[in-house]
């Protein structure tokens, strides 16, 4: 297994210009592909499951930014508090205060991102535009010292229609703009498919996997 040099370098120079972060989505990958990435100088990565995730920061370099952009539940928190760089895919005001509570277990802040759901599928996750401001309110309420909801995530839906993914992206970027324009500074929106669309309409930090790793064997 090996990474794809090409795509990525191709990857970093059209986010370089816009000042788009690349997180690496690494999961069901293997830790020499990860270090290979990482000795090209790159040290975002991202995956999706807590416990792949624990054992994989176990065996790599400490200075690696690790996102956690799957579906989290609260008693696993407790596991990626210690060393969790952002929280991609939080969904409930509830998940915000167990995150705050391990946040302060360890003494440290734990930035995330309230994920929207954008996508025309039922099985994706996520806030629908009035669930996120409730959260918003509950969260300005609550004054948690130590995680910060510091922007937004989506996933658009799985199409060969470009114009779909677009609209969904921009949506999501006009609900970025309107709902918390002071406290935001992180939009993360486009996978391996859509990311150049998610670029074009905003994003800036994109979530790619497959174009850099190769595609998936196991489905994840
Ligand atoms: C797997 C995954 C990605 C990356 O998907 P690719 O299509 O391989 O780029 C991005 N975001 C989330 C939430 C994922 O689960």
């Amino acid at each position: 297994m090996a990474i794809n040099k090409e795509a990525y370098q191709q990857i970093l120079t059209t986010l370089q210009e816009k000042r788009v972060t690349l997180v690496a989505v690494s999961k069901t990958k293997p830790v020499s592909d990860i270090q290979e990435l990482y000795d090209l100088g790159h040290r975002d990565f991202g995956e999706n499951y807590v416990q792949e995730l624990s054992e994989k920061a176990a065996l790599l370099p400490a200075d690696i930014r690790w996102h956690f952009i799957g579906h989290l539940q609260s008693n696993k928190v407790k596991y990626i508090a210690p060393f969790v760089h952002l929280v991609h895919g939080v969904d409930s005001f509830k998940l915000l205060e167990e995150i705050n509570k391990q946040g302060a277990k360890n003494n440290r802040m734990i930035d995330c991102l309230l994920q929207v759901y954008i996508a025309k599928e039922e099985t994706k996750f996520g806030l629908n535009e009035e669930e996120l401001k409730e959260v918003l309110v509950q969260y300005n309420q609550a004054n948690l010292l130590y995680t910060k909801v510091c922007g937004l995530m989506g996933m658009a839906s799985f199409t060969d229609q470009p114009e779909v993914v677009r609209a969904e992206f921009r949506h999501l970027k006009n609900i970025y703009d309107t709902v918390s324009p002071l406290q935001f500074r992180t939009l993360s929106m486009g996978m391996s498919s859509d990311y150049t669309i998610a670029v074009a309409e905003g994003s800036n930090m994109v979530r790619v996997g497959s174009l850099l790793f190769g595609e998936r064997t196991v489905a994840q």
